[in-house]
């Protein structure tokens, strides 16, 4: 029987579950359902004794400098009543675990994928332009400052589908501050806390052309960008144009991972020197921001997790070889013609507020004509996800105590 120590401790077989000590795991076997296994360093790791964990404060106690790996299980049995698997170690150390805690600390993959679906990060779900309207998802201005569960649902449609339309917003220049405060705290840029987009009557007679704003992703040149826009219509020009555009950067970054592998891994490797040098903000701190990252992030877990875009903070400084830098003109070509393509239109009215994730969306707007009398102004905030998603979780699991 290999080399693993076997102890049978617990069985008073009816309705009990079963507990096993072997090969450095604990097996717990409830009368029905799979079995739930522990890595013995791991229980002792997250001892629940008051000398172990400080409940008040949620927090493990340090005693071990370089952790508890040489600690074994010597008994272990399961206290029908209390409902707890009960653990002495070899060095008279003893720990217990209620049964529920342990199994929402399941290691099982389906356990693990719900928490993190769950709790974590709700999935993204990317969209394509003939996907547009199936997502589009509206929520009433009042209603999200009212209502708790409605601001529930639209931080989650912010994070599934990474964008959302708030209708009604009072003609206030504080809106995209109030969304903001409601959700926890604004982020304050180099541009100050929130930004006006204002454009002023055209002085001159004649109808006059402005260039459309190609597809970007804000803030690139942060280590820590910005996670959403908020964008409050207040005016919207009348005249022709001027239309929102918006495409999901990781249904792009997706489909070349699929159709266009090569490209994909230049995108995804060559880092591109993003910056920003200039004086604004209410602050008017000059400022020299500057960062190095690739179009396409991934995380821990080969998920795409940031797109970085915007034509006009990229350095002509590409401090990369210049094989990379011919190969990198290739793939984001081919990015950007993507996006293109992907890209849906719509005009926000007075009173919209949209809002978007700018670690995902490539946003711009297309030309328009700014003839005489013609206004538009719109202010932004941003927030962070990191503000949102602990938002989300308290809305979520407002009980919430380990
Ligand atoms: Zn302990």
């Amino acid at each position: 029987m290999l080399s693993c120590r076997k102890q049978l401790i617990s069985r008073l077989l009816r309705r009990q579950a079963s507990t096993l000590a072997r090969g450095g795991y604990v097996e717990v076997q409830e009368e029905q359902g799979q079995p739930l296994k522990y890595p013995q360093v791991w229980l002792r790791d997250n001892c629940q004794c008051a000398e172990c964990f400080h409940a008040a404060t949620r927090a493990r106690k340090s005693h071990w400098e370089r952790g508890p790996i040489n600690q074994k299980v010597s008994q272990v049995a399961y206290n029908q009543e209390k409902k707890q698997l009960e653990i002495l170690w070899q060095d008279k150390h003893k720990s217990s675990f209620d049964l529920a805690w342990l199994r929402e600390r399941d290691f099982g993959e389906a356990a693990r994928e719900r928490y993190l679906s769950e709790v974590y990060k709700p999935r993204a779900e990317i969209w394509g332009k003939s996907e547009f309207e199936a997502v589009r998802r509206e929520f009433q201005y009042e209603d999200v400052i009212q209502k708790d569960a409605v601001l529930k649902d639209w931080l989650e449609a912010l994070a599934i589908q990474g964008f959302a339309i708030l209708k009604g917003a009072p003609n206030d220049v504080n809106v995209a501050r109030h969304l903001a405060n409601r959700i926890g705290y604004i982020k304050r840029t180099t541009y100050g806390d929130v930004f006006e987009v204002k454009s002023k009557p055209n002085a001159g007679n004649y109808a006059y052309l402005m260039t459309p704003l190609p597809l970007h992703t804000d803030m690139p040149y942060y280590e820590y960008k910005a996670g959403i826009n908020i964008l409050h219509t207040l005016v919207q020009s009348s005249s022709k144009g001027g239309a929102n555009t918006l495409t999901d950067g990781f249904n792009v970054a997706s489909r070349l991972r699929k159709d266009f592998p090569e490209d994909f891994e230049v995108l995804r490797t060559v880092p591109v020197n993003w910056f920003d040098i200039g004086h604004d903000g209410d602050q008017a701190q000059p400022f020299h921001s500057l960062w190095r990252s690739p179009v396409i992030c991934l995380d821990v877990d080969g998920a795409i997790t940031r797109i970085n875009q915007n034509t006009t903070k990229r350095d002509s400084r590409f401090s990369v070889s210049m094989d990379e830098a011919i190969a990198w003109y290739r793939a984001y070509d081919r990015f950007l013609e993507l996006a293109q393509s992907e890209a849906v239109e719509f005009k926000t009215q007075a009173g919209d507020v949209f809002v978007f994730n700018n670690l995902r969306m490539l946003h711009g707007r297309t030309a328009y004509e700014d003839a005489p009398g013609n206004k538009r102004h719109l202010v932004g905030a941003y927030v962070d996800w990191d503000i949102i998603y602990s938002k989300l979780r308290t809305l979520k699991f407002p009980n919430a105590k380990d």
